[in-house]
C-alpha cells in the first residue's frame, strides 16, 4: 500500500503542531516545529485567517499523518466508520487504533507509527504466534501481538520501549518487554485515545 515518502516535518510545521512522526527527534532540539515555528512554503510567514472548511481540512490532514495514511486510505476508513451505529468520528478513530502498526507503537515496540510500520511489513511481527506483514491488519481485543526474538536486540525497538517508558500508560493495553508481546483489552473509548483532534470536523467535511 502506498504511503507518504515527503519530509514529515513539514507536516507537523504545516499544522503548527508536533505530531512526533519521527521518533527520538521529536523530544530533541533538532524538531522541526522547534526551530522553525512556522507553516513550511513561500507564505509558511503570513498569518492566514481559516475559513470553517479550511479548519476541517487541517484536521483531517493532521489525522492522515499521524496515521501515516493517504487520501484514499483514510477515506476508506471513514466509510467504514459510517457503516457501524455509533458516533462516526469516534468509530473512526477507534479503527485506526486497532491498525497493526498504530498498535506496535503504541506498545512500544517502535519509536513512532512510520518506524512500526517498517517492524511489521519486514515481517518481524507476529499475531498470535503467525507472521503477520500488513501493517492495515484490524487488531481484535486479546490478540496476542508479539515480535520475533531475533528483534530483541534491535536498536529501533529499543528506541521504542525507551521512548514509551516517558509515555503515560494505556489502561486498555496490556505490554510486556521483556518478551516482546501485548495484547489490546479492549477497543478504546474516546477518552482512552491520548489524541488532540477535533474527529467531528472530519466528519463533517466528508459529509459535505
Ligand atoms: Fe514533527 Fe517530530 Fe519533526 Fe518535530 S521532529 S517536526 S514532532 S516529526
Amino acid at each position: 500500500m502506498a504511503r507518504y515518502r515527503g519530509p514529515a516535518c513539514k507536516r507537523c510545521r504545516r499544522e503548527g503542531e508536533k505530531l512526533y512522526l519521527k521518533g527520538e527527534r521529536c523530544a530533541g532540539p533538532k524538531c522541526g516545529v522547534e526551530r522553525r515555528q512556522y507553516a513550511p512554503g513561500e507564505h509558511g510567514q503570513s498569518r492566514q485567517k481559516l475559513s470553517t472548511y479550511g479548519k476541517q481540512l487541517r484536521e483531517k490532514q493532521k489525522a492522515k499523518a499521524i496515521y501515516g495514511l493517504l487520501e484514499a486510505q483514510f477515506r476508506r476508513y471513514f466509510h467504514m466508520a459510517e457503516r457501524f451505529r455509533g458516533m462516526t468520528g469516534t468509530i473512526l478513530l477507534q479503527l485506526l487504533e486497532r491498525r497493526l502498526d498504530n498498535l506496535i507503537y503504541r506498545l512500544g515496540f517502535a519509536p513512532s507509527r512510520r518506524a512500526a510500520r517498517q517492524l511489521v511489513s519486514h515481517g518481524h511481527v507476529r499475531v498470535n504466534g503467525r507472521k503477520v506483514d500488513i501493517p492495515s491488519y484490524l487488531v481484535r481485543p486479546g490478540e496476542e501481538i508479539s515480535l520475533t526474538d531475533d528483534m530483541k536486540t534491535n536498536p529501533i525497538v529499543a528506541a521504542g520501549l525507551a521512548a514509551a517508558e516517558k509515555r503515560e500508560k494505556l489502561s486498555w493495553l496490556a505490554c510486556s518487554p521483556e518478551t516482546l508481546s501485548g495484547r489490546m483489552l479492549n477497543v478504546p473509548t474516546r477518552e482512552e485515545i491520548p489524541l488532540l483532534l477535533n474527529e467531528q470536523m472530519i466528519v463533517e467535511l466528508y459529509s459535505k
